[in-house]
């Protein structure tokens, strides 16, 4: 029988048997989206208000931790439901984005994701804020290259027969966790 499955997206996936909770993926997302890009010390010292939110939330409960971000979904419920056509996803990359220029602030996207990865940024007006998949760095995810533990990877996501499988098969078998 012939393999229909085919690779959809890529999604960052987080483990959480190696997460330490040490937030370092959440203190790089922050810089590489400041003025200050990727500079540490600036965007820490020198802004405080104007901050950007972290696109990964640092979920924990002692002892388990784990990153949670934007899963760039094949149909995003997000996208459906937004009223100004700000919440969109490119074609080609499959990866999610918000338009600040178009988003005003009601937060019908927020009510509409499944996995409750969309903040409220009150920086300088009402906004959605979510990840992005560091487009801007040329999609080279800052929290999954900064994880000093290696908790986050960038996985593939598999479409079969018109269901989406989140697939982490061949980590798990690099892994021999098959
Ligand atoms: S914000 Fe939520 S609904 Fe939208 S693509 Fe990301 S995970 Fe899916
Ligand atoms: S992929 Fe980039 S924007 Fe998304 S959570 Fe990671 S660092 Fe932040």
């Amino acid at each position: 029988m012939e393999n229909s499955n085919k690779v959809t997206r890529r999604r960052i996936y987080s483990r959480e048997e190696v997460c330490v909770g040490c937030r370092l993926c959440e203190i790089y997302c922050i810089a590489a989206h400041s003025e200050y890009k990727n500079d540490l010390i600036k965007t820490f010292k020198k802004i405080s208000k104007r901050r950007p939110l972290p696109g990964i939330i640092v979920e924990e409960r002692k002892p388990i931790s784990f990153g949670l971000q934007c899963r760039h979904c094949e149909e995003p419920e997000c996208v459906k439901a937004c009223i100004t056509g700000a919440m969109q996803k490119n074609p080609e990359t499959g990866v999610v984005t918000n338009d600040a220029a178009r988003c005003i602030g009601c937060w019908t996207c927020i009510l509409a994701c499944p996995y409750g990865v969309i903040r409220r940024d009150y920086r300088e007006r009402k906004i959605a804020s979510k990840c992005d998949f560091c487009m801007e760095n040329g999609g080279e995810p800052v929290c999954v290259k900064n994880c000093p533990n290696e908790a986050l990877y960038i996985g593939n996501v598999v479409e079969e027969s018109n269901m989406v499988e989140e697939s982490n098969r061949g980590f798990r078998e690099m892994e021999g966790r098959a």
